[in-house]
């Protein structure tokens, strides 16, 4: 099965992402989490990305769209993955389609109210990965799933979070008519408790099968 997830940030895509790749056995591919571990390695993507996403602004189509083609062409993708975070640009989405297709695209709806909140109050943890609000948390600096140390995005800054949630509506919300087009869009409904969005997402998923 070959899914993308789109939404704006605080959609919760990451969370139900990881979910649903492991409930389908396929690769979570997370083009900011790729992002991420460039520059925590400091190479020359890395140091490339790196202002774009502190500014809250995309990083360039041709860095992203090159990335995204070499994880794709990786022997786990050969039977389906789950792109988060990817296409965000109507230039990504016309480059993917060159290289494979898409069978479902799900489209996690939350009210904007809501993205703030929820992502001003992201931890994450520098270990495994795994993000949390801080009111599910009883202690704020460690993961309790492996200990690790958590901490919160540099853009997760509430002038960039907007700055994102613009860039968000501008270029990515546009993709929603382009997949609606192709008969790929799902609707979800993001707001609610975290089981009830997985089983959500997989009962479209099931009924498309
Ligand atoms: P995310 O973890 O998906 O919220 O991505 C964090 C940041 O990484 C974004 O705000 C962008 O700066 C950058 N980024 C991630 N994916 C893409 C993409 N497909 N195109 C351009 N920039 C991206």
């Amino acid at each position: 099965m070959r899914l993308m997830f789109v939404g704006p940030p605080g959609a919760g895509k990451g969370t139900q992402a990881v979910r649903i790749a492991a409930r389908y056995g396929i690769p979570h591919i997370s083009t900011g989490d790729m992002l991420r571990e460039e520059i925590k390695n400091g190479t020359p993507l890395g140091q490339q990305a790196k202002a774009y996403i502190e500014a809250g602004e995309l990083v360039p189509d041709d860095v992203i769209i090159g990335m995204v083609k070499e994880r794709i062409s990786r022997p786990d993708a050969r039977d389906g993955f789950l792109l988060d975070g990817f296409p965000r640009t109507r230039e990504q989405a016309e480059a993917l389609d060159k290289f494979t297709s898409l069978d479902v695209v799900i489209n996690i709806n939350v009210p904007d109210d809501k993205l703030i909140h929820r992502i001003c109050g992201r931890r994450v943890c520098r270990q495994c990965g795994a993000t949390y609000h801080e009111s599910m948390l009883e202690n704020l600096k460690q993961c309790p799933k492996c200990g690790g140390e958590l901490y919160v995005r540099d853009d997760d800054k509430e002038e960039i979070v907007r700055q994102r949630i613009a860039v968000y509506k501008e270029k990515t919300q546009p993709l929603i008519e382009y997949y609606t087009k192709k008969g790929l869009l799902e609707d979800v409904v993001g707001s609610g408790g975290i089981d009830d969005i997985t089983e959500a997402i997989v009962a479209v998923l099931e009924n498309r099968k």
